[in-house]
């Protein structure tokens, strides 16, 4: 398949599912912990998990201005659920302190308690006719997108679910957890692809 290189933030969260996904569509991701690592990548997967945490960690590890640095010298990223609170450029809450990197307010646990775990089957523009099977696990809302941003999906109540801002990639939900790896397929394109 492809001979980019990928790798996976490796931190908190479901990164596992996302390495076995990639497995087997035949990519060998790496797990990503230290700045040096994402030297060469392609592209980067922020999985789902606890985004507090997982921005805390990359103070730890002292990996944010080394993948911000990494994002404008053309490295593809995609984050799911806690990833793509770490990609917006604002937050609704005060915490965590996000990358900044895609144009995209966003709030946290926005679908209440009741319905903090929710299923729903959505067109996604790119990935062609039949809809994908969304899984949203105390799952963040897009509040406000800008004007560089592009939608690729929304719920039939409306509110963005995932959206692209060149090789930036941002879902509210997991496709990591499906069968379906139509998600990961285009992500891998979208890394292959000629710098924009
Ligand atoms: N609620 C989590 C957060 O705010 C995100 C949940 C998830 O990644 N499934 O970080």
């Amino acid at each position: 398949m492809t001979l980019a290189k990928v790798g996976v933030l490796a931190l908190q969260g479901d990164f596992a599912e996302h390495l076995a996904v990639l497995r087997r569509l035949n990519v060998e991701a790496t797990e990503v912990r230290l700045p040096g690592q994402l030297e060469g990548l392609d592209g980067l997967i922020i999985p789902g998990g606890e985004s507090t945490t997982i921005a805390r960690l990359m103070d730890v590890y002292s990996i944010r201005e080394a993948l911000q640095r990494r994002v404008k010298e053309g490295m593809a990223v995609w984050g799911t659920c806690a990833g793509m609170i770490l990609l917006a450029r604002r937050l609704v809450e005060d915490r965590p302190e996000p990358l900044g990197l895609m144009d995209l307010e966003v709030r946290r646990n926005a679908y209440g308690r009741q319905v903090d775990s929710f299923e729903a089957d959505i067109p996604i523009k790119p990935l062609g006719e039949s809809p994908f099977h969304c899984i949203f696990i105390r799952a963040p809302k897009i509040v406000n997108v800008g004007g560089g941003v592009q939608v690729l999906g929304s719920l039939a109540e409306g509110g963005v679910v995932a959206a692209q801002q060149g090789k930036l990639l941002a879902t509210a939900f997991h496709p990591e957890l499906t069968d379906d790896t139509r998600f990961h397929k285009y992500f891998l394109d979208l890394v292959a692809a000629p710098q924009a």
